[in-house]
């Protein structure tokens, strides 16, 4: 069956310390199964990523996972997925998973995390897509992220309107619900492609 959509979620391939973490990334996991959708992920089974494909296959998703071959041992790739691309670099990985999602996740994470979310956001004000992006602020964890953002743009190095490209809320249904929504008008996908 078609699924109804694809979030991609970046996400810690660590635990993280909060019990919280790891059941944000399972609540996350089973909406998108029960919701009929499809998850798109950088495919290792370490962390909050292994938690997030198991639960939404868990709950009767589909599970995309996108590796660079140099993370296939390191991250554990999840053969169980319903699709493992295993590819080149991880530029590719991230361009794949840009041009299969419909919309962005971030969940807690570190800094590959962190410079997955930067750069789907940045791709975004560029122009080079239209999809929604949200940070689930799991226990506060992305607080002192978004605090300093403000920051950056009291300063005047960001605009509102770049603000206006990333949502970010505590409770992560809501959120997923709000992404959807949001994802009526985006180009083709493969603009992504001529692009990157
Ligand atoms: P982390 O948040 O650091 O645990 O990493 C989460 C995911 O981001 C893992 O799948 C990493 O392979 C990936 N990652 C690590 N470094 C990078 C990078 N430079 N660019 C994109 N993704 C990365």
């Amino acid at each position: 069956m078609t699924p109804r959509f694809s979030i991609c979620v970046y996400c810690g391939s660590r635990p993280g310390e909060q019990a919280e973490f790891t059941a944000a990334a399972q609540t996350v996991g089973r909406w998108i199964g029960e919701q009929g959708g499809q998850l798109v992920y950088g495919g290792g089974r370490t962390g909050l990523m292994g938690t997030v494909a198991d639960a939404t296959r868990a709950a009767g998703g589909r599970v995309v996972g996108i590796i660079p071959k140099a993370l296939v041992d390191r991250e554990l790739a999840n053969r169980q997925s319903d699709e493992l691309h295993v590819v080149d670099t991880m530029h590719e990985r991230k361009a794949m998973m840009g041009e299969r999602a419909d919309a962005f996740l971030a969940l807690p994470g570190g800094i590959g995390t962190f410079e997955e979310l930067f750069e789907i956001w940045t791709w975004r004000q560029l122009g080079y897509h239209d999809k929604p992006v949200g940070i689930l602020n799991v226990a506060g964890y992305y607080d002192a992220l978004l605090a300093f953002l403000a920051h950056s743009v009291r300063e005047g190095f960001m605009g509102e309107w770049q603000m206006d490209l990333i949502r970010s809320a505590t409770d992560a249904p809501a959120l997923l619900e709000a992404l959807l929504q949001e994802r009526t008008r985006h180009p083709k996908s493969d603009k992504l492609a001529q692009i990157l």
